[in-house]
Formats: structure tokens, sequence, C-alpha cells
């Protein structure tokens, strides 16, 4: 049964005065980008807007925040989760919000994420009386990239204890506005990194033969790679292995001693993970041998894959549904290659991850970490009302 906090009249009307005040909370936040775990900044002002709010959130995973709608009420039926950190990298926009920090933005549209869920807060903070459980928010730092991310260790700290269900959403400009993107069962990627150290012997640009060249056995490697994925597993696998690094040289007459390769792994399926780590080792062994040259991999396992609960998924899609219409509740081009530290979420509890897109009519607006990027506002009423629409079906 689903308790009605707001009739759709009344969200509506109430998202008018909301949706500037959360637009102005992004942008803040926009201006003021903080790298994983050192999100203090952002913290506060999170912190000062729930407390205002009646809420009384703790600390968790240093820089993250957890707070309890009606503490009262016991273990929470459902928990929100919203990321808050930015990226290291530059901004390039003229924005009037753009980050003040040098190698730091928000480029992945947390700061919209962080704001929604604010919203959320705001928005249960002024039904607190009728809700019949408890609903947790969690604002968790460090999502981006940071081995062993912020939800991992607020899971390991205990914020998802006893709670039945974990939501969260992610804004996606490849999507059309206004659609909503959810599968059951596996969402997005599990990732991991690879660096390759090529060691040869080096010597004068002239006299080859008298050097084991690392540069062309390193590039053998890369050649020889690109079978992991396209001899080594099934049509069904699925897998991505893209060397984005290759390092090594100082002058155009030196063949150097070393050569460093290093790139991402994509799977979506533990045992196919593993073929595709066995296969990079004995591919990189076999090539290393062929070109006299000594090569050492290393593999490091980051996030695990997704996986989206048949429940909590059908209740997205049901939300989404009311909101903006079947036709415009699909699972097209899911899951997808990214990688979520959601995931250990999922592990935890039933949990469902969403898109929320925010493309224009072309899709060609700048994609999540493409230096021209910034979060679609005009999103924000629609995030909302899917947050909010979880609360009220899942309670
Ligand atoms: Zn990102
Ligand atoms: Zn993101």
């Amino acid at each position: 049964m689903s308790t009605l906090l707001f009739s759709p009249d009344a969200l509506t009307e109430r998202l008018e005065t909301l949706v500037p005040e959360l637009t102005e909370a992004r942008h803040d936040i926009h201006k003021h980008p903080e790298l994983g775990f050192e999100e203090t900044r952002t913290q506060a002002k999170i912190k000062a807007w729930l407390e205002s709010l009646g809420y009384e959130p703790c600390v968790s995973a240093q820089t993250g925040l957890v707070a309890d709608v009606r503490p009262d009420l016991g273990t929470p039926t459902l928990a929100l989760r919203a990321d808050i950190d930015c990226l290291p990298m530059h901004e390039h926009t003229d924005l009037p919000y753009r980050s003040v920090h040098d190698g730091k933005a928000h480029k992945c549209g947390h700061d919209g994420h962080t704001a929604v869920l604010m919203g959320v807060a705001k928005l249960l903070s002024e039904k607190r009386d009728a809700l019949p459980a408890n609903v947790r928010l969690l604002f968790q730092p460090a999502e981006e990239g940071v081995r062993g991310g912020g939800a991992k260790v607020m899971v390991a700290e205990g914020a998802l204890e006893g709670v039945k269900e974990v939501y969260a959403l992610h804004n996606w400009p490849g999507y059309p506005h206004g659609e909503v993107r959810v599968r059951a069962g596996t969402m997005m990627a599990a990732t991991a990194e690879f660096e390759v150290t090529v060691t040869g012997v080096g010597g004068h640009g002239s006299q080859p033969q008298h050097c084991r060249d690392p540069i062309v056995a390193a590039a053998g490697i890369v050649s020889a790679l690109q079978t992991v994925v396209s001899r080594g597993i099934s049509s069904e696998g699925g897998a991505v292995v893209s060397v984005c690094q290759f390092h090594g040289g100082t002058a155009n007459n030196v063949i150097p001693d070393e050569v460093r390769l290093s790139g991402t792994i994509r799977t979506f399926d533990p045992a196919v993970t593993e073929v595709v780590f066995d296969r990079i080792r004995e591919v990189v062994r076999g090539s290393a041998s062929t070109f006299g040259v000594q090569a050492q991999v290393e593999i490091h396992p980051d996030y695990p894959v997704l996986v989206n609960d048949a429940e909590c998924t059908a209740a997205v899609e049901r939300v989404a549904t009311a909101i903006v219409g079947p036709d415009n509740v699909t699972s097209d081009e899911l899951p997808m290659a990214g990688g979520e530290d959601f995931a250990y979420m999922a592990q935890a509890i039933p949990a469902a991850y969403f898109f929320v897109g925010t493309g224009n009519d072309e899709l060609t607006s700048p994609v999540c970490h493409h230096p021209d990027f910034d979060f679609a506002d005009s999103i924000i009423p629609l995030a909302v009302r899917m947050f909010m629409g979880l609360v009220e079906d899942r309670l």
C-alpha cells in the first residue's frame, strides 16, 4: 500500500518555490567542487541545510552524512543516496558559477544529485508527521574513481544496517530529456585498472641490433590485448579492455629501457572477469617472450558489477511510468559499461539505480566527464519527483 505525501498538484505547486532554491544550492556546490573524501565544505552546507529542517545528521565515511527523517520509527524502510564529490579536471565553461578551484570540477553532475536529495530532505521534513516509517538519506562522498569508493566505506560503517532497500539516480545527457532508464539485473559494469611495465634493453636509436626495444614490444602487447575480448570470450560475455596510457622514451635517438602501459577493464559477469584477467596476463607474458623483453602486469579490481534487484527495479518502473508515461521508461542501451560504487550498496541490500535522461533534442549535450558538461537544472523537478514517488510507493 502506498502513502501519498503530496497530491500531484500539491507537489507541482510546492516545486515552483523549491526548485529555484535547489538550483541556487546546486550552483553554489558547483562553484566550490571538492574531490573524494575532501568534501568538507559540501558536507557543512548539507549539514546546515538538514539541521535547519530538524534532522540530526551523522557523519559517515569522513565527509559523508546520514540523516533519518523519522529516527523514532526505528530502522528505515528505504534509503536514498546522492553522491557529492567532483572530478579532478578543469572547467572550460564560462558559467557564472564556474569552478573556483583549478583542476576540480563537477563534471558528472553530483552537484545536481546532491541538490535533488536536499530537496527531498526538505519535502520529507514538511511531511514528517505523516510518514508511517523511517526514511534514510545518504550523502555519499568519493564516488569517482577512488579505489574502494565512499559507498564501500558507508556500508562498512553500517549506514545500511537493517535498511530494507536503497535507491540512487544519475543524470545522463546521452539519453533523451525526461526519460528514465533502468533494468533489473546487471546495470553497470565491474571496473578494474591494469598496468603493464615492459622492460627491455635500451641503447642508441641507430643500433637496434644491440637493444631489446620495449617500444616495439609494447606496441605488440597493445595489439595482442585486442584479442582478449574478441577471441577470448563468447558473444554473450561482453567486456571492454582499453589501453588508455602508453609512456616511454625521452629522445628521438634513444631506445628506452622501459615502457609503461595502463588502461581499464569493464566486465558484467564475475566468471568473465576472471577469464579477462587471466587472458591479459597470458597475452602480456607471451608477447614479452616473443620480443625478448620482460613484462610485469598488475591488475587492480575496482568497483564490482552493479546489480539491480527485481522488486526495487519494478518500483522504479512503476513510479517513473506514473510520472513520465510508459513511452519514456526504457532499458535501452543498458547495462552500461561505466562503473558505480553504488554497486557496494546493491551488494549489501536490495537496490535499484536508474538514469534520468538530460540530453537535448539532438542528444549532442556534452556527456558526463566532458569539460563542457554541466548538470541540467531542468531535470531537478523530475528527479525530486522520482525519489518522492519511491518513498510513497515503498512505505
Ligand atoms: Zn562520473
Ligand atoms: Zn557520476
